[in-house]
């Protein structure tokens, strides 16, 4: 069947896109978004946007961008522990508060003709349109109603995060540890508006009991915000802050919910933005993933001529660049949940470690945009002087360094004595009950672990993540993989996950 009418379920940015850009290229369209909350009420404070998204949405909407980009705030980065910063330079990223991006998201969907209500809760049932669009936000009522059609799965992440805001604007982006008598909380803050800065804190579950925050959380109500909580992290971050208080907005602490589904359709129902799939905040990319869902939504229903055709397209261009989103993004959910164990480390080469932490920022493009900060970090790895480093070879130079009689990190099976190593094959989930066994097998032995398995990527990026483990617990590791993977090793020596590594042939 073609499509004539479409109701919206939720006016958060993914469902007002999708309903302007479906109006804005078949006008003809009826389209209705149904939005609980008023307008002016949201949660949370600031989204980022970086420099790939605003070119995407500059491609299908120049006109919705233009007013987003003179609502939003350009930052940089900085990473602080203790005194010591190190700055990497933001490119195009932005952020915005969330209800400045729906007033104009709202604002322009109207002007594209379409029909906005505000302040009712609906049902998805109830609801009579050739297509009904489910943009209803990660507690998805109409994706549980759903389950067995759309496969949805959830997983809960073991830390806690609360989203608050500092009511001035941060020079830069931030990340930043405090370590309290309770145990180390992190901050991912960046300014979004004249005077106000998004102050996100995550922290580990035991952490998290020891500070009473088990109790603060069950004791705070559903539509205010935990106040002891602000008031503790107010002080623990006193620095940071400059004395300020942080703000809330039914602010309380809450555990990442990481969606999945199967399916993204199922008859007349599709779903978009986090309603379908959720990413880990720390790549900043929800509203991204929602706004390029729009996009591709839209362009689907208008371009093919009937529905179950477009809905199967949609899906089928949006799904694998999801799931490629979510896989970096488990990747730096995992390196953020692990941040007190290495926050040891110089502040440049944290910095290194935090740019490749998912694989998806290589040493040489991360030495061109920012040469102090891994020049500094490649002498931290090194133990050299910041003159000996060659920023125009990283990889080659990071593998040549040598180690404790080693004369270079590329070492073969000859360069260990008989019983000096310990082999682990494919050890699989660097997190899971096999890994927490080896490594506790292995701390007290005093042998040189070497790690060998699969030769994909995802594989190899998953040893060196164990390979850490292992070298925080004190022992030494010697991560194998294929050469043409030589830039990941290089950047797992130079991030501290890995002490030597050996090549193999393959992929
Ligand atoms: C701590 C944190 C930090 C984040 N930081 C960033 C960031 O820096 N950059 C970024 O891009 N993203 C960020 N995100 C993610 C981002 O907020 C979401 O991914 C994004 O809002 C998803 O948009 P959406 O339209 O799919 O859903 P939502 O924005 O959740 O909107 C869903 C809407 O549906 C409405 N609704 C639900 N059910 C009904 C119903 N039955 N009837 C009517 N209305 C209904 C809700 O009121 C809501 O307005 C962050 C998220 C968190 C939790």
């Amino acid at each position: 069947m073609s499509v004539r009418s479409i109701a919206v379920v939720g006016g958060g940015p993914g469902g007002l896109y999708a309903a302007r850009l479906l109006r804005l290229a078949d006008p003809g369209l009826e389209v209705v978004v149904h939005e609980q909350g008023l307008p002016e009420t949201t949660f949370g404070f600031g989204v980022a946007l970086g420099a790939r998204t605003q070119r995407n949405l500059e491609a299908a909407d120049p006109d919705t961008l233009a007013d987003i980009l003179a609502a939003a705030r350009p930052h940089d980065m900085s990473m602080r522990v203790g005194d010591a910063v190190a700055r990497v330079p933001g490119g195009r990223l932005v952020a915005i508060a969330r209800t400045e991006l729906l007033a104009v998201l709202t604002r322009h969907a109207e002007k594209a003709g379409v029909d906005v209500r505000h302040g009712a809760r609906v049902d998805a049932d109830d609801l009579d349109a050739d297509l009904v669009v489910l943009a209803d936000g990660v507690s998805s009522a109409g994706r549980g109603a759903g389950a067995a059609g759309f496969g949805a799965r959830v997983e809960v992440g073991g830390g806690l995060y609360l989203w608050a805001a500092a009511p001035f604007a941060l020079d830069e982006a931030l990340f930043a540890p405090a370590t309290t008598e309770h145990g180390t909380f992190v901050a991912h803050a960046y300014p979004y508006a004249p005077d106000r800065s998004t102050f996100l804190v995550e922290v580990d579950e035991g952490t998290w009991r020891r500070a009473g925050f088990d109790r603060t959380t069950d004791a705070t109500p559903a539509d205010g915000s935990d106040e002891a909580a602000l008031a503790y992290l107010s002080e623990a971050f006193r620095d940071r802050l400059g004395g300020h208080p942080l703000l809330g907005n039914r602010t309380r602490w809450l555990r990442f919910r990481t969606v999945t589904c199967e399916r993204w359709w199922h008859g007349n129902r599709v779903l978009l933005g986090d309603a379908a799939h959720t990413a880990h905040y720390s790549i900043g990319s929800g509203t991204k993933l929602a706004m390029e869902d729009a996009i591709a939504l839209s362009r689907a229903v208008t371009e093919e001529i009937d529905r179950d055709t477009a809905l199967a397209r949609y899906q089928g261009e949006r799904k694998p660049a999801v799931e490629r989103m979510q896989e970096l993004a488990r990747r730096s959910q995992r390196w953020w949940d692990a941040f007190p164990a290495r926050a040891h480390l110089p502040v440049e080469q944290l910095t290194v470690a935090y740019m490749s932490r998912a694989g998806n920022v290589s040493l040489e493009r991360f030495a061109a945009s920012t040469p102090d900060v891994v020049r500094a970090g490649l002498a931290q790895y090194a133990g050299v002087p910041e003159a000996a480093v060659d920023l125009d070879a990283p990889v080659a130079w990071v593998t040549a360094q040598p180690l404790d009689g080693h004369p270079c990190r590329i070492v073969t099976r000859a360069a260990f004595a008989d019983g000096a190593l310990v082999d682990v094959d494919d050890p699989g989930d660097a997190w899971g009950p096999a890994a927490d066994a080896l490594v506790g097998r292995v701390a007290s032995e005093g042998r040189t672990v070497w790690l060998s398995g699969r030769a994909e990527r995802p594989a190899l990026l998953t040893r060196l993540e164990l390979a850490e483990r292992l070298r925080l617990a004190g022992v030494r590791v010697v991560v194998a993989g294929p050469a043409g993977l030589l830039p990941d090793l290089a950047a797992g020596l130079a991030s501290g996950r890995t002490d030597l590594i050996a090549l193999e042939a393959g992929a």
